[in-house]
């Protein structure tokens, strides 16, 4: 059903009331004075007609001329006199020839007149054609009756007088109709405008806009109820901001997390979820929220742990691999989320990145292995020899020969051991190394003296391109040991009578110095790895030549230290050349 506005409503009730009231009253004062108007005029004409019968000469009733005169009286006013005798026949009228009027006495005031019940009668007149009023007195003499003394007047002028009293009170009633409709129009606007203005704000109000308010003028009511409403906003505006502000505090503290966070239902759908699980899942910028689960992901690992933790109702801790290739591996914890009822709404996953910590895991293994392995063999061989040496009869040839081979597995262990002792402690903190600044060709004359012999003997030259005055921001010590690393690593790897070639460049605000040989070089399936530990392309040969697989990753992570780093390019047969960026202070 439609419903009327308040305007409509207030207005319509008004419209009724006051049309009812001013026209009934206006009904009610027509008909009063209309009543009024003719119960004077019949006064007035009884009173006449009764001074008129006291004036009539009663004993000359039959002398003609006497009782005409009379009743010309009367011409001048607006009365007319008639004189009636007991049988009806007029005997002198004021306005018509007496003999040119038929009989009278069957008239109705003639009749009231005769039962002595005298009343004025109202009816239209044949004799004048027109309404007129009526009033009959017998006349008598010594009680006798001799006739009926008539006054009659006209109807006309008392309509016209009524008629002016209804167009007046007409007039003045539609007036007061128009006037009162007028200020039941502003009055009903007016209250209609407050109603509509408090049903503004009420409805801004429940939408969440603040920033109105009502006046708090008018009456009393209106104006303690629009101070109520303003109330009621500035209590839910200080609720609102203060839940917004609650939200917000734990919506930017669920999005600062660096675990990947999701809120799941009891059906499977998404609830919430922060940024990092977003991006985790690569749905960045991607509505997620109020999706399945299976919108971010189809690994069924993770499926199958949302599944248990949801079907079973149980909080759970798994290792997850979540990728395709298990690159990264997080460790996921639910736990159940109730309501205030107890009623189950959910359960909450929040992951742990643990992809460095099973990498990490996974090259400690390997680590503790290749460092087994490179101890073993030394340590078998060692231990072989001396047994040979112990329980068997060897020429003295043959002694030397294996003391010699002992010594150079105890070589190798020692360089293994010396290594490890040198990764270990270039493990401590970054922050622990001190820095200063010193020329470059400090560390390479330092570095250069230390592989000079071994050079020597290879016939290898060493030719330096040194920027004049270049100065070097890093841990003398350090850098002494990755340059003398790459140094004696391209001594090992080159051929008699080859050139290393040194320079050093300024570049991106640091200093580069490259070691180039002219060796063997390294095949480009191998380069990726070749700073991972123990990594060597021919193990044989490095292990000829008392490597221990050790030396770029101690030279990768003394740059790291550094914040520069180390890189290499090499062509097979055609030789190396590796370089160390040194940033500036
Ligand atoms: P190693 O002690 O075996 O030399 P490194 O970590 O110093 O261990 O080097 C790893 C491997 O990289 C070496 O075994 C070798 O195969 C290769 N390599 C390093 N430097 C060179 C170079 N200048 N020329 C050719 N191969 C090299």
């Amino acid at each position: 059903m439609k419903q009327r506005s308040i305007f409509t409503t207030l207005f319509s009730i008004f419209l009724v009331i006051i049309l009812l009231s001013i026209g009934v009253s206006a009904i009610y004062s027509i008909t009063t004075f209309n009543n009024f108007i003719y119960k004077i005029e019949k006064d007035r004409l009884v009173e006449k007609t009764e001074i008129l019968l006291d004036l009539f000469p009663v004993e000359d009733i039959h002398n003609i001329e006497k009782v005409d005169r009379f009743t010309r009286a009367g011409i001048n006013g607006q009365t007319r006199i008639t004189v009636i005798d007991n049988s009806g026949v007029v005997l002198s009228d004021s306005i018509k020839d007496s003999e040119t009027m038929d009989n009278h006495l069957y008239r109705e005031e003639i009749q009231d007149s005769i039962t002595g019940r005298s009343v004025v009668v109202l009816r239209f007149s044949d004799t004048l054609d027109q309404m007129m009023m009526y009033y009959s007195l017998p006349i008598e003499y010594k009680s006798k009756s001799l006739g009926f003394l008539r006054t009659s007047i006209s109807v006309d002028l008392l309509e016209k007088r009524v008629q002016v009293v209804t167009i007046t009170i007409t007039i003045i009633s539609i007036v007061l109709i128009l006037l009162s409709v007028a200020i039941c129009y502003i009055m009903t606007i007016k209250f209609s405008i407050t109603i509509n203005s408090i049903k503004r704000v009420a409805g801004c109000y429940a939408v969440g806009e603040f920033n109105n308010s009502l006046s708090e003028n008018g009456p009393r009511e209106i104006a303690s109820l629009s101070k109520s409403i303003n109330n009621m906003g500035n209590f839910l505006q200080e609720r609102i901001s203060t839940v917004v502000k609650q939200k917000n505090r734990y919506k930017s503290m669920l999005e600062s997390m660096h675990e990947p966070v999701i809120r799941i239902n009891n059906n499977f759908i998404i609830d919430e979820i922060n940024r990092s699980a977003e991006l985790l899942f690569n749905k960045k910028d991607k509505y997620t929220v109020g999706n399945n689960i299976r919108f971010l992901t189809d690994n069924e690992i993770f499926l199958e742990f949302v599944t248990l933790c949801l079907n079973e109702n149980k909080s759970l801790v798994k290792i997850i691999p979540l990728s395709l290739d298990k690159k990264y591996h997080f460790q996921i914890h639910s736990s159940i989320l109730y309501d205030a009822d107890n009623n189950r709404l959910g359960i909450l996953l929040v992951m742990n990145d643990l992809t460095e910590h099973v990498r990490l895991e996974g090259m400690r293994k390997e680590f503790v292995a290749n460092v087994s392995h490179e101890i073993r063999t030394p340590a078998t061989a060692i231990q072989g020899y001396i047994e040979t040496l112990i329980h068997n009869d060897v020429s003295l040839e043959q002694r030397e020969k294996f003391l010699k081979i002992i010594y150079r597995h105890s070589n190798r262990l020692n360089s293994i051991i010396d290594d490890l002792l040198m990764l270990a402690g270039l493990e401590k903190s970054d922050s622990s190394f001190q820095f200063e600044k010193f020329p470059v060709s400090d560390l390479i004359s330092s570095a250069t003296n230390i592989v000079s012999v071994k050079a020597e003997k290879s016939l290898i030259e060493i030719v330096f391109n040194i920027g004049e005055n270049h100065q070097i921001y890093a841990h003398p010590l350090l850098a002494e040991q990755a340059l003398t690393n790459l140094l004696s690593n391209s001594i090992k790897y080159s051929p008699k009578g080859s050139t290393i070639r040194i320079s050093t460049r300024y570049i991106h605000g640091g200093l580069m110095v490259e070691v180039q040989d002219e060796g063997c070089g390294i095949p480009l399936e191998n380069q990726e790895q070749i700073f991972e530990r123990f990594y060597r392309v021919d193990r044989g040969r490095s292990r000829d030549q008392g490597g221990t697989g050790l030396g770029l990753s101690i030279v990768k992570r003394v740059m790291n230290i550094h914040g520069g780093n180390a890189t290499l390019e090499s062509k097979v047969d055609k030789g190396s050349t590796f370089r160390l960026f040194f940033p500036g202070e």
